[in-house]
């Protein structure tokens, strides 16, 4: 069994895939072909917004917004502190300090509650500039955006959607990768909706963005001229090859994967909700299930329980086993452990099992089978 079956996704696929690929090889259009810009629109209109500006991975995607932010030295970015280490690192790659803050054990994302303590304590110290937030979409569902806009609003702060893990999420009628001021999603093959190699793309509404990470991502050049450089960039461009095989996939994503992995997680739910802790997805929430995250007892319980599976051959991964605060590269910013209690006890209780569309209901069955063996249940 494979915990992400891309195999099984590329077979399903192959026709529309191979030639998809094929045309790019044959126009040998590899950068900026015209798949790049029709797939910038599709996922424009998907997403419900004005500006796709795909690019060459999600934490480029996370720099372009920091760049056109002029994110630097002395401002103070929070993010929660159980995710991947990319949304943390762009604000420190700027210069910028990560103000990091515990998350809600239900939904695994940034508490809001605790997001206005942090920026409420970073104004009354007056050391740092309060700017951003960053809130992630954890395992596939959206943040609390409801309330998070809210708050930065309140506070005046600019709101960046990391929805890397959360394409094809909703609160309500609202998509994924549409709220706040701007959002990032990646494509590295993994995630909900991935490609054949590195990928990422910025959303957003605002036009005078859109126009300066369309420079940036290519050397900071001018609309008119690659040659005529306005700025120092990155080169950061999205593969032809990329795009080809992201329109298939966004295709079958809509098509059909969003909801048959939709349906897998309501097994595993109907299977396991009543003898460990599923994942909790809130009224109006709606979830790409990047993971299916179960929360053990104990790490001696997670460790137990992943040999048992393993030996099963049911491959299971711990996202994440540390969190931000306690990551060597950010030492010089002073946490300690016990300063974000939800996250750290995350970090050692939870197990993600096998997620994705093309899992069919005798895989999951086998899995909660042996999970409950495992636990003896
Ligand atoms: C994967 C991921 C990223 C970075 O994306 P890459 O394409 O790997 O650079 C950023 N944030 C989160 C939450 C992620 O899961």
């Amino acid at each position: 069994m494979e915990f992400r079956d891309l195999k099984r996704q590329y077979q399903v696929l192959k026709p529309q895939m191979d030639a998809a690929m094929l045309e790019v090889a044959e126009n040998c259009n590899f950068i900026s072909g015209k798949q790049v810009t029709e797939l910038e629109q599709q996922l424009a209109e998907y997403v419900g917004v004005k500006h796709c500006v795909t690019c060459g991975n999600g934490t480029d995607a996370l720099t372009l917004v920091m760049m056109a932010w002029d994110i630097k030295a002395g401002d103070a970015v929070f993010v929660p502190t159980f995710t991947f280490f990319a949304s943390a690192e762009v604000v420190a790659f700027e210069g910028a300090t990560p103000v990091f803050v515990d998350v809600d054990e239900r939904t695994f994302n940034v508490d809001p509650v605790k997001l206005e303590e942090a920026i409420e304590q970073v104004k009354k110290e007056g050391k740092l500039n309060p700017r951003a937030v960053i809130a992630v979409d954890l395992f596939g569902q959206p943040a609390d955006y409801t309330k998070i806009e809210e708050i930065c609003k309140k506070h005046g702060l600019l709101l960046l959607e990391d929805g890397a893990q959360g394409f094809g999420g909703k609160i309500g009628d609202r998509t994924a990768c549409s709220f706040g001021d701007a959002a990032a999603t990646s494509f590295f093959p993994a995630k909900p909706l991935g490609c054949y190699g590195d990928g990422g793309a910025v959303f957003t509404n605002d036009d005078e963005m859109a126009d300066y990470m369309r420079s940036i991502r290519v050397h900071g050049k001018s609309p008119a001229d690659k040659y005529d450089n306005l700025r120092i960039g990155l080169n950061s461009r999205l593969d032809t090859i990329q795009a080809a095989v992201l329109k298939v996939k966004l295709q079958a994503f809509k098509d059909h994967e969003l909801e048959s992995v939709n349906r897998a997680a309501k097994l595993y739910d109907e299977y396991l909700g009543n003898v460990v802790k599923t994942p909790v997805v809130p009224e109006g929430f709606y979830s790409s299930w990047a993971q299916y995250t179960l929360i053990l007892d104990s790490k001696e319980q997670r460790t137990h329980l992943q040999k048992e599976l393993k030996e099963q051959g049911i491959p299971t991964m711990v996202y994440y086993p540390k969190p931000m605060h306690l990551q060597g590269a950010f030492a010089d910013l002073g946490y300690k452990k016990g300063d974000f209690p939800v996250a750290e006890s995350l970090c050692e209780r939870v197990l993600s099992l096998p997620m994705h569309p093309y899992l069919n209901e005798e895989d999951i069955r086998f899995v909660a089978n042996a999970v409950k063996a495992a636990l003896n249940l």
